[in-house]
Order: C-alpha cells, then sequence, then structure tokens
C-alpha cells in the first residue's frame, strides 16, 4: 500500500501515488454511500474525536458521517463550551482528550501549524481539518476525486482558482495537489488577495476574469474570507462581483465543458451568481460535497490501517 503516514497534515507531505491511493480508496466509498446499507467496518472499536476551534458545516458533518459509516465512536467536542474559554491551552486540552484514548483526532484551528504542533503532543493519528490560511489537505483531495471523475483524468487539466487566494488553505492545498498531478494552474483576483510570494508557486496570475479562464477546464471559486481580512481589501462587495464574481457571462471563455467549483460556504451574488452555482450542468458544488464523505472516509481508514501496522510491529 502507498500509504505510510501516521497523519494527515497537509497536502505537501503526500506523494502523487499516495494522492491516487486515497482516491482509489474513496471511490469504493462512494459506491458504498449510494448503497441502502452503508456500513462498513474499517474504524470498528475505534474512537474518534472531532475538535473544531473554528465554526463548520460541511467539514464537521463529513467528518462525523465518515466515522460513523464505518464503525467508530464518534465524540464532537464543543470547543466553545470547554476549557479552552476558561484559559486552557490547546496542548493542555489535547493532552487531556489524549489521556482518553483516541485513536483519530479531527482537528480545525484558526492557527496555521496549530494542528502540526498538535500532532507532535498526542500519540494518536491526527487529520488537520483546515489550519489558518495554512492547509484544508481533505478539501483538496476531495476537489481532486471530483475533478477527477468529471473530467475522467487529474493530470494535464487547465485549472483557474479565483478570488480571495491570500486568505485561503483551500487555495494552498489545491495549488500543492493539483502542482504534484502535473495541472496547469491559473490564480485570478485582485492583486490585494494575492499572496506575498506568489511566484513561487509556479502558477500563471491574472487580475482579470476574462483573461484567466480563456480555455480552463475547470473554475474553483472561493469565499471572500473576512474573518481572516484586517483591513480594506477590496473596495466593496458590488464591485467586487462585478469584477471577479462567476456569472454565465464570464464563465462563457471557459471551455465549453468546464465545471464550476466552490468549497462552500458561498456568499451568493459575491464570488459567485446563485443561478449558476445551482446550474447541475455546469456546477459540481454538490458532488464536492458528496465526496467530501468518501474521501474522509478513505483517509480515517488508511491512516488506522497504518495504526494498527505500527501496533502490530510494537
Ligand atoms: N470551508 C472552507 C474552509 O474551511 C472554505 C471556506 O471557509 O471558505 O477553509
Amino acid at each position: 500500500m502507498t500509504f505510510t503516514h501516521r497523519h494527515l497534515l497537509g497536502i505537501e507531505h503526500l506523494r502523487a501515488e499516495e494522492i491516487v491511493t486515497i482516491l482509489d480508496l474513496a471511490e469504493e466509498y462512494v459506491t458504498l454511500n449510494r448503497a441502502a446499507e452503508k456500513h462498513g467496518e474499517a474504524l470498528a472499536g475505534l474512537t474518534q474525536i472531532n475538535m473544531f476551534f473554528e465554526n463548520s458545516t460541511r467539514t464537521q458533518a463529513s467528518f462525523e458521517l465518515a466515522g460513523k459509516r464505518l464503525g467508530a465512536d464518534v465524540m464532537n467536542m464543543a470547543m466553545q463550551a470547554s476549557s479552552i474559554t476558561k484559559g486552557e491551552t490547546l496542548i493542555d486540552t489535547a493532552m487531556t482528550l489524549n489521556a482518553m484514548h483516541p485513536d483519530l483526532l479531527v482537528v480545525r484551528h484558526p492557527h496555521s501549524g496549530a494542528v502540526d504542533l498538535l500532532a507532535q503532543k498526542v500519540n494518536c493519528a491526527v487529520l488537520n481539518a483546515g489550519d489558518g490560511r495554512h492547509e484544508h489537505p481533505t478539501q483538496a483531495l476531495l476537489d481532486a476525486l471530483t475533478i477527477r471523475r468529471a473530467k475522467g483524468r487529474l493530470h494535464r487539466l487547465n485549472v483557474a482558482i479565483c478570488g480571495d487566494i491570500a486568505h485561503s488553505r483551500v487555495a494552498r492545498s489545491n495549488i500543492i495537489l493539483l502542482g504534484k498531478m502535473e495541472n496547469r494552474i491559473r490564480l485570478i483576483g485582485p492583486p490585494t488577495l494575492m499572496p506575498a510570494g506568489i511566484a513561487e508557486f509556479g502558477c500563471e496570475v491574472y487580475d482579470d476574469m476574462e483573461q484567466g479562464l480563456q480555455d480552463v477546464d475547470v473554475v474553483m471559486m472561493l469565499r471572500l474570507q473576512r474573518e481572516r481580512m484586517d483591513g480594506g481589501f477590496i473596495p466593496s462587495e458590488r464591485e467586487y462581483y462585478h469584477r471577479y464574481g462567476l456569472d454565465a457571462e464570464k464563465l462563457a471563455h471557459a471551455k465549453p465543458d468546464a465545471i464550476v467549483m466552490h468549497p462552500g460556504p458561498m456568499n451568493r451574488g459575491v464570488e459567485i451568481d446563485g443561478t449558476l452555482a445551482d446550474d447541475i450542468n455546469r456546477s459540481v458544488i454538490q458532488d464536492q460535497v458528496e465526496m467530501g464523505v468518501a474521501v474522509r472516509m478513505a483517509s480515517m481508514d488508511l491512516l488506522a490501517r497504518n495504526q494498527r501496522a505500527l501496533r502490530g510491529a510494537a
């Protein structure tokens, strides 16, 4: 098996063949999830704790369902209500939970690097469910699976990632993954929303949607991450929509069969036109949600196998 990691902390640590291993296993879980009986045994007897220090709808629900479908005991920690609000540090909380012997810890945190730090302190598998603007590996994997199913391949595609690149962990993980799979990536957005050191990403950069979208196969839209902005990055939402919001007119510059993606939550009428987002002939946004459960099942299954192998060897 070509996946030997203890944790899933970022796409940056994965090789192309490991990405393919996760996606191939996720395909099997897509089939299981569409069956009438959805139960697998891969995580039977294991305990999964979800610790979300930042709000989440899709990711938390998806990890919870993924764990339950594979037979794990799943606990969601309500972090707002926990001792964190009483001043306990992230590491103290993690150590407390560690003492309860979880096997899988799914963590989202507003600070980049916090999940890596935590992984060094606990002795179970840690999955990064989004850390600051750093990485969101399962999002990039579910996006990759969605693209592979829609386009029949995951290489030599032209992919446009549009909008608030600077604050987006989704963009970062996707840029790394799509780069490892040898795709051409274009980043489109206002210069104020491009990250520093953009040249190192090896992507083409545009500040004009019509030029940037020319002949692309995939259009990935991003949410404006207001919670991570500490100043005026855009003139107004109306102006932003006019220049960078995806609508049918702008999409007409992409290939006729280009797909439209968005990780959610969407700001309709800010970065994307609501009708286009709901157009099942162009938008694969609901497929992304479906693939999310399968990819999380596959990721936790692989980590659990490695954990068992490690224990067996000890
Ligand atoms: N849900 C994604 C994330 O957690 C994207 C977003 O919030 O805009 O990063």
